[in-house]
């Protein structure tokens, strides 16, 4: 008998279970692989841990700190891919499905990494601003503060992306600062175990900010509270189960769910069987049902074409479908694997017999399937199945029953009303396509599947180039959507992170706001210095260091001298007579003048430490400067960000400053925040 490895959890940063307990098979042969262990883990322990050490330590580290950390999480899971690829395989997978999975997760990671550099601060509170004045004095202001939660996420996942489905919870929950406990699902969990002891050998894990589950969660959800969080993914039944739980609702611990989707592609009535759009449409939906055997949360299940294209669209698709050779990954040629496990093939195929019912099957396995590779009779293998159901109106299962497999169904539509109507039968899903050539078609169809779906794809010969696919999340972009789909949100860059993050309003002086922010805030006190704040260092530099510089008269030279160097000629600043016509009465000052003479104003010309002005950020022109006004403007620093540390550039890092231009009479007239690198002092 070949050892058979048992799996462990990771509760405490020690690893649970010794003795085996249920077997998990390989999807390519059905022989066991792995088993689950049988030891019961401790759930308040793990709460315990995560609360206790995990979080604190967390927070220890800042935003910038725990990209970094990200970072190199990610470089050392693509050093060891090889170990995940290597039982990926017992998946069903594919060398290209483990890559979506295995490096896909990893580039989550990086992808978090540069979100967390760039656009958090340093520290463990984002400030939402800018902060409003709430009184007429200016003393009393408020705005609004995200901080870490302080509690524990748990994160239960699906079997069909046992890498990326726990790095992509993963990193934004860790960027927040928050310690997570990940439960995988049972039949893949064993590429879950290994992604997590690469990570916990990598040393760059602090203890208690990941944990890991094998087997079920017993009473975890009972012991969360309001400081917690849970995200699913995985069916709508268990969703609807699980979001219902006593305790969750009880203490209010947000649920975040992201379940199955009758997903869809639509294939726009301007496009002909000669366009090459037609063809972007059929290798779509065949790419769909093929990559990962189907079992994509995002894949295309209805296919709604026009009625007059349907034949032609059911032959190309039928002749793509037939070229795709099923069976063992590791034998050359497979271009699809087998589904997860053989109770994944059992579901698939009570649901295609559901769907089947007042439908054609116009590719199955009655044509003749044959999987290819040794021991494929044991496997969880599923063909490649295309139906097609002739009035998506009256048949109610195709926008139902999710088969979670190699199965798509193409339904004919008359006019584009009704193609949106069959779109929204589907009653919320993740994602949409939509194929044509038609800037106008596209500019009705997508705010319609917009309001029902969380991604829109438009697809076409120009975005085909590039474009990433229907079926793939993107760490940027938005994962989730409304109604059937879960209604959560998951992914989308930045926003993922504020999801475990707590908001919270703060009123009082601006001082104040300043303090807790970490961030100037208008009105607040300031310090003035004989030294110039461009000629401190980035360490000695402190929030509200400003400065109030001369003042300069501006004239008409200013204004031509400005338009020959610029070409800018525009009436509102050389023509007398329009201008007098316009509600400034007056020739006025280029903006970029303004901008420009600001500069003059404020910057210390010599070499320091100030390296670069690199960008202006919410600039706006708020009064005209004209003739004779004189201006005047006010520099302070407003926000620091440590910048990690690398081998090629001196230490450093971001100033972002305010600045506030202001006329004769006192009144704003510019108001902008610039960007600088500023040099830390040499050691
Ligand atoms: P499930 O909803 O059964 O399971 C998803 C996750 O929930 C798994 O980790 C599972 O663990 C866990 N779970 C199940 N019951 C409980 C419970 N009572 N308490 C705590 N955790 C629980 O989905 P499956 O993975 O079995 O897939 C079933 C169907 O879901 C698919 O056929 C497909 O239709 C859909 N699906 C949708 C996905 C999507 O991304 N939208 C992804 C995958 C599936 P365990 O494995 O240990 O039971």
């Amino acid at each position: 008998m070949p050892f058979v490895p048992t799996l462990q959890s990771l509760i405490a940063d020690r690893w649970v279970g010794t003795t085996a307990a249920s077997p998990l098979a390989s999807a390519i042969d059905g022989k066991t692989v792995f088993h689950t262990h049988s030891e019961a883990v401790d759930f308040a322990e793990a709460l315990a841990f995560a609360r206790r050490t995990g979080g604190p330590a967390l927070v220890a580290m800042d935003f910038q700190q725990r990209a970094a950390r990200l970072k190199a999480l990610g470089s050392y899971l693509i050093e060891h891919k090889e170990q995940l690829y290597a039982i990926s395989r017992h998946s069903g997978a594919t060398r290209a499905d483990g890559w979506v999975d295995i490096e896909g997760g990893a580039g989550t990671l990086f992808a978090y990494a540069s979100v967390g550099a760039a656009e958090l601060p340093s520290g463990n509170i984002v400030h939402e601003g800018p902060a409003v004045s709430l009184g007429k004095k200016g003393g009393f202001s408020g705005t609004h503060i995200l901080v870490p939660r302080g509690g524990v996420a748990v994160h239960i996942n699906a079997f069909n992306f046992p890498v990326w489905g726990l790095l992509e919870k993963f990193a934004p929950t860790f960027l927040a600062g928050m310690p997570c406990i990940a439960k995988p699902a049972t039949a893949t969990s064993y590429l879950t175990e290994t992604a997590v002891r690469l990570m916990h050998e990598s040393c760059l894990l602090p203890p208690g900010s990941l944990q890991l589950i094998i087997g079920g969660t017993g009473d975890l959800l009972d012991r969360l509270d309001g400081q917690d969080i849970v995200t699913f993914t995985g069916s709508a039944d268990t969703a609807a189960k699980l979001r219902s739980n006593k305790n969750l609702i009880g203490r209010s611990v947000p649920f975040n769910a992201e379940a199955d989707s009758l997903n869809c592609a639509i294939l726009g009535a301007d496009v002909t069987p000669d366009d090459e759009e037609f063809d972007l449409f059929v290798k779509e939906v065949a790419r769909e049902m093929s990559t990962k055997a189907g079992q994509k949360c995002t894949a295309i299940r209805r296919a709604i074409v026009p009625r007059q294209h349907l034949d032609a669209v059911a032959e190309r698709l039928a002749a793509r479908l037939s070229k795709i050779v099923v069976g063992d990954p590791a034998v050359d040629g497979v271009r699809m694997g087998a589904l997860a496990s053989k109770a994944q093939q059992s579901d698939v195929a009570v649901r295609v017999a559901q769907l089947s019912r007042g439908n054609e099957v116009v590719v199955g396995s009655t044509q003749g399937f044959a999987p290819v590779g040794e021991g494929v009779s044991n496997g969880a293998f599923f063909a490649p199945t295309l139906l097609l159901c002739r009035d998506g109106f009256t048949n109610d299962s195709v926008h139902d029953v999710e088969a979670f497999g190699p199965v798509s169904t193409l339904m004919p539509y008359g006019d584009i009303d009704e193609a949106m109507a069959l779109a929204a039968r589907g009653k919320g899903s993740l994602v949409s396509t939509l194929v044509t050539r038609d800037a106008r078609v596209a500019a009705r169809v997508v705010p319609a599947l917009a309001a029902w779906h969380g991604r829109v794809h438009i697809l076409d010969r120009d975005s085909a180039v590039e474009s990433t696919g229907h079926g793939s999340p993107l760490p940027l972009l938005k994962h989730g959507g409304p109604g059937r789909a879960g209604g959560g949100e998951e992914l989308g860059g930045v926003r993922a992170v504020k999801h475990y993050l707590q908001r919270a309003a703060v009123q009082g002086s601006p001082t104040m706001l300043a303090a807790v922010t970490r961030e100037y805030v208008r009105g607040a006190k300031v310090q003035e210095e004989a030294l110039h704040p461009f000629r401190k260092w980035f360490d000695e530099l402190a929030i509200g260091d400003s400065l109030r510089t001369h003042r300069r008269t501006v004239s008409e030279a200013d204004i031509v001298n400005f338009g020959g160097i610029s070409g800018d000629y525009f009436y509102m600043h050389f023509d007398e007579i329009a201008a007098k016509e316009t509600a400034f009465g007056k020739r006025i000052a280029h903006g970029y003048f303004v901008l420009s003479a600001a500069a003059g104003l404020f910057v210390s010309p010599a070499p320091g430490p100030v390296l670069a002005n690199y960008g202006l950020d919410t600039l706006r022109f708020i009064k005209p400067v004209g003739i004779g006004d004189t201006i005047q403007a006010r520099l302070t620093c407003k926000r620091k960000t440590e910048k990690p540390a690398r081998k090629d550039q001196p230490a450093q890092g971001v100033v972002a400053w305010d600045v506030q231009v202001t006329n004769q009479d006192g009144e704003l007239v510019a108001s902008y925040d610039i960007l600088t690198l500023v040099l830390k002092r040499p050691a």
